[in-house]
C-alpha cells in the first residue's frame, strides 16, 4: 500500500516541485496550503507522515505541530519541518515539538527524498512493534494485554447500548502430561494447531486470544450465553476430532470450556464466572462445555466443587 504523505507549505511552486521529483516514488501526495486546512486533511486522510512549512499564512508550522500532536488521531504522524530558517534554536523547538526531522530551504528533493523514506520506514517499524506487543508470538493470536484492552471497551459497549455480551474460556485437557510424553516443541505446535482451529471457528468480530499457557480466550460481541455454548461446543468437537501427527503417530487431544454472560450488575466479573465454569468443566472430567451457573455459584461461592 502507498504511503499517505501530506506536504503543507503555502508556495505552490514548492508541491509542483516536490511532486514532479518525487513521481517515481510508491507514495500518494497530498496537499495543503495553510494550517487549518493541513489540520483537517491529516485527521480526515489518515496520513503516514507530512511535511510541514514553519511559514504558513494563518498559523505557523509550530503550532500546527503542536495541534497535531495533541489530537489523538494524527498524534503519533511523523513530522519533518521544512524551514527557511536554519538558526539553531528554530531547529530544537522544532524536535522539542516532537518533529523526527527539520530540512533547511532551499532543500536538494534527493536528500529530502531520503529523509521522507527514512520517517516511513521508522514508522511502519513503530507501528510493527505495536502490534506485536499485543499478539501472542507463539500462536499468532492476540495476547492477554490486547484481551484485558478489549474486555473493557466491549464491555463498556454492551452496557451502554444494552447488547449481549459473552465469554469463553478454554484450556487444554492434561497438556502437561503431553509435553511430558512428547517433548515441548510438539506441545507447542498442539497449541498453535488449536489457535487455528479456534480462529477458523470464530466470527471475525470475536476476539480471539490466548490467555496464558495453554489456556484461551474468547469473546463474542452481541452473543448471549446460548449462542456462546454453541460456538463453545463446536470448538469443543472441533478440537476433539483434530489429529495432531507425531513421527506418524496420530494424537489426539481434548479441551474443556467455561461460558459466561455479561451480568450487568457485575459486569468485571465476566472473565471470572467463565473461569469458574471452566473450573467446574475440569472437575466433571475435562472435554465439556459448562455454563457459569449464577444461582449455584453464588449460593455455594467459588468454592463449589
Ligand atoms: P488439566 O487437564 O487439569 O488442565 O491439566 P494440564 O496438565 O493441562 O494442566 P497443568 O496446569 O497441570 O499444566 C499446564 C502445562 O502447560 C504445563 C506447562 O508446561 C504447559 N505449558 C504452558 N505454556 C506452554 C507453552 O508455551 N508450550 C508448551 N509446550 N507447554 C506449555
Ligand atoms: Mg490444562
Ligand atoms: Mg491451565
Amino acid at each position: 500500500m502507498k504511503s499517505k504523505v501530506l506536504l503543507v507549505d503555502d508556495l505552490k511552486i514548492i508541491h509542483q516541485l516536490l511532486r514532479i521529483r518525487l513521481a517515481d516514488e510508491p507514495m500518494e501526495w497530498h496537499s495543503a496550503f495553510d494550517g487549518h486546512e493541513a489540520l483537517e486533511k491529516a485527521e480526515r486522510l489518515g496520513v503516514d507522515l507530512i511535511l510541514l512549512d514553519v511559514n504558513l499564512p494563518d498559523m505557523d508550522g509550530f503550532e500546527v505541530c503542536r495541534r497535531l500532536k495533541s489530537n489523538p488521531a494524527t498524534g503519533s504522524v511523523p513530522i519533518i519541518f521544512l524551514s527557511g530558517e536554519s538558526a539553531g534554536d528554530e531547529k530544537v523547538k522544532g524536535f522539542s515539538l516532537g518533529a523526527v526531522d527539520y530540512v533547511v530551504k532551499p532543500f536538494d528533493a534527493a536528500e529530502l527524498l531520503a529523509r521522507v523514506r527514512v520517517a516511513l520506514r521508522t514508522r511502519e517499524l513503530m507501528e510493527m512493534l505495536a502490534k506485536r506487543a499485543l499478539i501472542d508470538g507463539l500462536t499468532g493470536l492476540h495476547n492477554r494485554a490486547y484481551l484485558d484492552e478489549r474486555l473493557a471497551a466491549e464491555t463498556a459497549h454492551a452496557l451502554r447500548f444494552s447488547s449481549r455480551f459473552s465469554c469463553i474460556m478454554s484450556d487444554l485437557d492434561k497438556f502437561k502430561q503431553l509435553n511430558d510424553t512428547h517433548g515441548h516443541s510438539f506441545g507447542d505446535q498442539v497449541l498453535r494447531g488449536v489457535a487455528r482451529v479456534f480462529s477458523e471457528s470464530c466470527r471475525t468480530e470475536d476476539v480471539v486470544a490466548r490467555y496464558g499457557g495453554e489456556e484461551f480466550a474468547i469473546l463474542t460481541p452481541n452473543v448471549a450465553a446460548d449462542g456462546a455454548m454453541v460456538l463453545a461446543e463446536r470448538l469443543r468437537q472441533r478440537m476433539a476430532a483434530e489429529i495432531f501427527r507425531i513421527e506418524d503417530q496420530p494424537i489426539r487431544i481434548s479441551c474443556s470450556f467455561g461460558v459466561a454472560e455479561l451480568d450487568p450488575s457485575n459486569p468485571q466479573m465476566l472473565l471470572e464466572c467463565a473461569d469458574q465454569a471452566l473450573y467446574r468443566a475440569k472437575r466433571q472430567g475435562g472435554n465439556c462445555v459448562i455454563p457459569f451457573d449464577n444461582m449455584t455459584q453464588s449460593i455455594t461461592g467459588s468454592a463449589l466443587v
